[in-house]
């Protein structure tokens, strides 16, 4: 059963990390399945609640569900892959992610998404074509 979730987890995120979108086959470490609203806060475990996570985003993310936008200032719920659209809070600049919204920024902020070595990392896997 545990099995088949993560496969379905997997598969529905095209083996993408649903946050920072790296590929799972790519990395050295084993990606996670993310609570999107952490136990601790009550959240299920249950597909409609679950997200391919790479380690560090999950990391990072810890059993939050909430940040600061850094530009406003201002507490934002954390980009949710289930409810939000990508492509709406998040954009490449190269290999830094730009926060397009509030929980845009307040996810790639918390997340450290943009950590000087995870810059690195995406922008080898650019060079080589793979993200
Ligand atoms: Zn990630």
């Amino acid at each position: 059963m545990a099995l088949s979730r993560r496969r379905l987890v997997y598969e529905r995120a095209n083996g993408r990390c649903e946050y920072c979108q790296s590929p799972a086959l790519r990395d050295i470490l084993p990606f996670q399945l993310d609570h999107i609203r952490s136990r601790k806060h009550g959240g299920p475990t249950k597909l409609s609640n679950l997200a391919l996570s790479c380690l560090a985003c999950n990391t990072f993310k810890g059993s939050d569900i909430a940040a600061i936008d850094p530009e406003t200032d201002t507490l934002q719920p954390l980009f949710d892959p289930r409810r939000d659209v990508w492509n709406v809070h998040f954009r490449w600049d190269g290999p830094i992610l730009v926060g397009n919204t509030a929980i845009g920024r307040a996810t790639a902020a918390l997340l450290r998404i943009n950590l000087p070595t995870r810059v690195d990392y995406r922008r080898s896997l650019m060079r080589a074509r793979l993200f």
